[in-house]
Parts: structure tokens; sequence; C-alpha cells
């Protein structure tokens, strides 16, 4: 049984979406160039096949900016609303049947819980560790890099 979709859309309400299916995961981001995307401390992302997103309305106003400042130097394209500015999609080149969804989109966020955190090394300095994260999911770099140590 899949759980029912989700919807969200971005600030202004031009652009709309539609998820379906379940998270691959869903992930609080602190890498610097999250940072400065979101203009706060993380991004949060449910990570989601792309066969699951549906972009209901608005796609004529989704720009995309190239971040090649990837690990892997390959370009995540992150989309964002032309009209207000809100983040709303990347799609990574060196996985493209995956899409990170900004979780903050979501109609129900206050329903959403990461189950990891990826770049610690950059968390800031104020912010806890998320608790209900188990320590094997908490990354000191992406998702394939070592744990963080306790
Ligand atoms: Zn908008
Ligand atoms: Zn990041």
């Amino acid at each position: 049984m899949s759980p029912p979709a989700r919807w969200g859309g971005c600030l202004c309400g031009r652009v709309r979406y539609r998820v379906s299916g379940t998270s691959l995961y869903d992930t609080f981001c602190h890498c610097v160039p999250c940072q400065k995307a979101t203009g706060t401390v993380a991004m949060s992302s449910t990570i989601r096949r792309r066969s699951d997103l549906e972009i209901t309305q608005g796609r004529d106003v989704l720009k995309a900016y190239k971040d090649t400042s990837t690990d892997s130097g390959k370009p995540l394209m992150r989309n964002f609303c032309g009209e207000c500015g809100s983040m709303l999609f990347a799609f990574p080149d060196v996985l493209d049947t995956v899409v990170g969804v900004a979780a903050g989109t979501l109609d129900d966020f206050d329903q959403w819980r990461p189950d990891t955190e990826q770049y610690c090394m950059r968390r800031a300095g104020f912010l806890e560790k998320i608790k209900d994260v188990d320590p094997s999911r908490r990354f000191t770099g992406s998702v394939r890099s070592e744990p963080e140590a306790q």
C-alpha cells in the first residue's frame, strides 16, 4: 500500500506539484551550497523517484540554477520559482532517476520528519543534532560518506 499523495507548492502559488509513493529518504542537508541556496541553516528535502513527482502547474515559471559545487562535480539543477524565488526541486545529474523536493514547500510540512542528516561537518554551531535521526544516518558529508563520530 502506498501512502496518499502529498501536495506542495511555492510561496506565490504559481508552481504546484504532487508526490506519490514513498520517499527514498528524508534529509536535512547542512552543506554550504544548501545554506546559500536556502539562506538558512540547511535544506530539508524529501528524496523521491523522479517518476513519483508530477509538476501540475507552473512549469513555465520554474527557473533552474546549475550548481556545480557538488562532490561529484556533476551539476545539481536547483529549480526555483521565477516569480517568488521558492526553492522547489533539485535534480542531480549524477543520479537521473532521483529528485530532491524541498520539504518546506510541502503543504503538510508539519508532518515531515527527516531520517538523515548530511554534511554534519558543516552543521551550524548553534544547532543540535536532530535527536530522532539514527546515528548511522548522520553523515559527515553526503549519504555516501562516513557516519559522523558520536
Ligand atoms: Zn512562486
Ligand atoms: Zn546540501
